[in-house]
Order: C-alpha cells, then sequence, then structure tokens
C-alpha cells in the first residue's frame, strides 16, 4: 500500500511562527490530523511525523520516513515574515514524479486559498532539510502567515481548517491517485445505514424539535417527503439540519433567509449557499446527501439544486459513502461529525416519549369537572376577568393588566403548575 508521511512541522520547544495569538507548531499538528482522518477513507498508509506537542529534529523527521520507506513526505507549515496567502516548496533537483504530484496539491489548496480571498504566492523551490534529506519525493506546504490579520482570523477558524483539510487531503489523493477503501454494509458494526427506513414518526420529530425552539417553522414533511423521493432516512438529515442551523434557530453564520438547512458551503469564509425557498434549501441537502450515499446520477425527473455536488464528484467521493457516522470524512474533517448527528440529536429524537392512549376495557367514569365558570358563547372579550379567573385558581399571585408583557419564566410557571394538578 502507498505509504505517506505528513510532518507537522516544529513542536514542543520549537514553536514555529507565531503572531495574532497562534502557534505555528499547534496550527500544523490541528491541520495534520484532520488530513490524516480524512484519509482514513483512502487505501494508503498514513505515518505522522509527531501526533503531539513534542520537539523533534530535522533529521528526526527524515529518518522517520526513510524507516518506514515512504512513498510520499508532505510537511506541513505555516508561514510568517510580512506575507499573505499559500505557497508550497519542492527541492531544485528533483524527479519528474515530485513536479506532478506537487503541482496537483499545490492547485487544489490553492484554489481552495482562493475561493476564501487568499492569493497564491506560486509553487517555489529550497533548499529545505526535509525536502532535500528524506530522499523521496516531498513537498513542503505553507498555509497562509500566522503574522498577517486575516491570514490569522481565518486559520482560528474552524471552519477554514475544515475546507483547508478536504483540500490537502483531496489534493493528496488524486496527485497520488489514491483509491477509496470499499465501503460495504457490514452486520454489527454499530453504525446508522443512510439508505434505510427511518425510525423516527413524525410526531417525535414535532414534538423534538418544539421543546427545543418553539418557533422553529414546520417543514419535518418536507423531510419525510424527500426521504421517500431520495432513498434516504429522512430523520437522520432532519437531525443534521437540527445540528447545523441549532434547531432551525440559525444564528451562526448562515441566515434563515438563506434556506440552506445544512450549512452548505458556508465553511469556504464565506456566508453560504442560499436557496429561493425552504423547500428547494432541503431539496438541495438530501441532493448533497444523495451524492455521498448513492452516485453522480441524480433521481429521474429531478431538477439539481445543490452547489456542491459536482465538487463531490470531482474529489472521487460520489457514492462512496454508506453510514451517516461516515459523513465526517469529506463532508468535514472533524472525526465525529456524523457520530454526532446520531448521538446527540437523532438519538434523543427517538428517545421522545409519544403518550399512546390505551382504551381501557372497562373504563372508568369521567368524574364530573369542577364547575369552571365559563363565559356564554357570544359574550364580549374580557381580558381583565380572564387575568382575574387565573387568581382565583391560584396560578398567577400578583396583580398583572390586560397589556403586561409576560416572561418565559412566568409562562413556565404557569404552565407546570397546571400540570401539577
Ligand atoms: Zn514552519
Amino acid at each position: 500500500m502507498f505509504k505517506l508521511v505528513l510532518d507537522p512541522g516544529h513542536g514542543g520547544r520549537d514553536p514555529g511562527a507565531v503572531g495574532n495569538g497562534l502557534k505555528e507548531k499547534d496550527i500544523n499538528l490541528d491541520i495534520s490530523k484532520r488530513v490524516t482522518y480524512i484519509l482514513s477513507f483512502y487505501e494508503v498508509e498514513v505515518t505522522l511525523t509527531r501526533t503531539a506537542d513534542v520537539y523533534l529534529s530535522l533529521d528526526d523527521r527524515c529518518q522517520v520516513a526513510k524507516i518506514i520507506q515512504a512513498d510520499y513526505f508532505c510537511s506541513i507549515h505555516s508561514n510568517a515574515g510580512g506575507g499573505t496567502g499559500f505557497e508550497s516548496f519542492i527541492y531544485h533537483d528533483v524527479p519528474e514524479k515530485t513536479v506532478q504530484w506537487r503541482e496537483i496539491l499545490h492547485g487544489t489548496v490553492a484554489g481552495y486559498c482562493k475561493s476564501a480571498g487568499f492569493i497564491d504566492r506560486g509553487m517555489k523551490r529550497a533548499d529545505f532539510d526535509v525536502l532535500r534529506k528524506t530522499g523521496m519525493p516531498a513537498v513542503l506546504i505553507e498555509n497562509l502567515f500566522l503574522d498577517h490579520q486575516k491570514d490569522a482570523a481565518s486559520l482560528k477558524d474552524r471552519c477554514f481548517l475544515d475546507g483547508l483539510a478536504r483540500a490537502i487531503a483531496d489534493g493528496l489523493a488524486v496527485a497520488l491517485k489514491l483509491p477509496l477503501r470499499p465501503q460495504q454494509p457490514q452486520e454489527g458494526t454499530g453504525k446508522t445505514l443512510v439508505k434505510a427506513a427511518p425510525s423516527l414518526k413524525l410526531a417525535q420529530a414535532r414534538l423534538f424539535l418544539a421543546e427545543k425552539n418553539l418557533l422553529a417553522p414546520d417543514y419535518i414533511d418536507v423531510y419525510m417527503l424527500n426521504g421517500a423521493k431520495y432513498g434516504i432516512r429522512w430523520d437522520v438529515v432532519f437531525a443534521q439540519s437540527c445540528k447545523e442551523t441549532a434547531y432551525w434557530r440559525f444564528g451562526g453564520q448562515v441566515k434563515p433567509e438563506q434556506n440552506n438547512f445544512a450549512g452548505l458551503a458556508s465553511c469556504d469564509g464565506k456566508p453560504g449557499a442560499s436557496f429561493a425557498s425552504p423547500e428547494e434549501g432541503i431539496a438541495a441537502q438530501f441532493q448533497h446527501w444523495h451524492v455521498y450515499y448513492y452516485g453522480g446520477d441524480l433521481p429521474a425527473g429531478v431538477k439539481k439544486m445543490d452547489p456542491r455536488r459536482d465538487a463531490v464528484i470531482k474529489a472521487g467521493w460520489a457514492g462512496a459513502l454508506q453510514y451517516v457516522e461516515d459523513l465526517g470524512g469529506h463532508w468535514s474533517s472533524l472525526a465525529d461529525y456524523g457520530s454526532d448527528i446520531v448521538d446527540r440529536y437523532l438519538k434523543p429524537m427517538l428517545a421522545v416519549e409519544l403518550s399512546e392512549p390505551t382504551p381501557a376495557p372497562f373504563p372508568e367514569p369521567i368524574p364530573a369537572p369542577d364547575p369552571v365558570p365559563t363565559q356564554p358563547p357570544g359574550a364580549p372579550w374580557d381580558p381583565s376577568a380572564e387575568i382575574a379567573k387565573l387568581q382565583t385558581d391560584g396560578l398567577i399571585k400578583n396583580e398583572h393588566r390586560p397589556d403586561d408583557p409576560v416572561t418565559w419564566g412566568e409562562m413556565a410557571t404557569v404552565i407546570n403548575r397546571l400540570r401539577g394538578r
């Protein structure tokens, strides 16, 4: 199997570049771990020169690569010294393969950086130890400048890092022609199949959402219908939208009027995709799942809504996935992205209890209700009398006028007093 060494630059007593509260050694390790995670879906053996904040000499790093007889060495750095943007380095005197692989990797990462508003500083050559002494094709990439304010802001943005790691992993996968590991559904993995029947009931979804966000709009039917259309469990897609939009509260980078229920394309330093209606936004979300789980062809007669499909196809991920848990692979560089959807959203939804009326064979006689002084139908609307009634019943204690504002705390108290009866 192809052996790749990822080398997070610096570490331990050597922080590398510093600026804007960032240390290069930390950024390099963060990015390297994300790339390693994404590459775990490919047929490739990845070795990190360091997995923690420890010091390694340049010779140590070259030794790691030599001992395992790596096929490629990729050193990951961030820059400083008064510039901005992305650049990459190879040694002066190198075989053609080294030139070609760097071109592909550089093109992918510089392209991503460009889409986030950073310049491409170019494909360069230099006499760096890790490029010369490794004795195999090697590249060193410099991801933005820590001492530049805009660059540093992006390097602090988990969203940007996510996209950057995906660009590096995509670039490596394409350059090195790494095949994806075949993902066949297997029994007993404990993972959640996407092409399966949903487990959630509509009423559970509604109750769950209302508990989290009383003001959430109700698009749950739309989710269910799309699930049937695309052959995807609607409940997991709905669970993802709860995660991405904070239970349809939005409030992050994506605004409600964008109708973007999956945070599609919101990680490139831009506000993300916008859709004309909630229905179109939800269709785009399903289409994005569809390309990962079914491949490049949409169901017949369906209009393409998802602006990201082509990128997924180009990166070779069309139809590559089976489980919800796999989504933290290319959709996100966070290893727990998919399992988080299952554990923190889907499972609590499925745990919502629905009170089902069980008819008793000999129904108890229903006691006559307490006489409540109700207004006869057609009587004039009298808010003050309604408030007085609540006071008489002990549900509220203080004096209130009909136009007094009510807090959630007060409303909850009234509801709980009613429930206590
Ligand atoms: Zn460095």
